[in-house]
């Protein structure tokens, strides 16, 4: 955005950034367009956050099979809401089209999480997932980074960009769950471990399909030493487990 596109738009009344309608505070969503997230409330695992039916009560803190079990792939996740055809409709414009005014209604949702958090040691650092720099070239941003800084900011603690490197593969939209697992092997390294070495790391992304891209980053995250990993991102799918 332009210095002048910016001044004309603190000088406009505040709208919607999705439809429109005129609305208390600049980059904020109208009442309509907000209502039409499934936001991701309690009851919900403590681990990773997946979504239970309302009606269940499962005391303070709850399970799933998977975390139950000790086979939850990071030390904690949250996800702000489902990955639906609404949530679609902001993230992938935010992600391919430079859709950018999303970033501030997407991150303000994502920092509502953090009330949960159960960390904020002085070890932490947040690290966007990145991007293959192919992919990077091309889009002119990482999505994922202009999530994390705002998340960074609140949280009062330093964001990494530079100490994991993504090998270019292909785009992962229309494989199963195994086939991206598949995919994402091997394509994270950890190149600068000093700076990951005894830290807790909260990852940030958009979206968080199967679980494994963040898995594959735990992988080399705790063999470079890293402490616990956590992970954070918009919105997820939601599939019977
Ligand atoms: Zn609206
Ligand atoms: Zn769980």
């Amino acid at each position: 955005m332009t210095l002048f596109a910016k001044i004309l738009d603190f000088m406009l009344p505040p709208t919607c950034p999705i439809c429109g309608a005129e609305t208390s505070e600049h980059g904020m969503l109208c009442h309509e367009c907000w209502d039409k997230f499934n936001w991701i409330g309690h009851p919900k695992c403590s681990v990773c956050g997946y979504p239970f039916p309302a009606d269940l009560d499962l005391g303070p803190r709850p399970l799933c099979p998977v975390c139950a079990i000790g086979a939850n792939e990071l030390d904690w996740i949250r996800s702000a809401c489902v990955y639906d055809d609404w949530s679609k409709s902001i993230m992938l414009p935010f992600k391919h089209a430079g859709k950018i005014k999303y970033q501030k209604i997407m991150a303000r949702a994502m920092i509502s999480l953090l009330r949960e958090f159960p960390d904020i040691s002085s070890d932490l650092v947040v690290i966007p997932v990145p991007l293959a720099y192919r992919r990077l070239w091309k889009r002119g941003y990482n999505q994922a980074t202009l999530l994390a800084r705002p998340i960074a900011k609140h949280l009062g603690v330093r964001t990494d960009y530079n100490s994991i490197w993504r090998k270019h593969k292909p785009n992962m939209g229309h494989m199963t769950a195994r086939q991206r697992a598949e995919n994402v092997r091997g394509v994270f390294k950890v190149i600068k471990p000093e700076n990951i070495r005894g830290k807790n790391i909260l990852l940030v992304d958009d979206v968080m399909t199967s679980g494994g891209t963040f898995k594959a980053l735990r992988r080399v995250l705790k063999r470079a030493g890293a402490n616990k990993v956590y992970g954070i991102t918009f919105c997820r799918t939601v599939r019977a487990i």
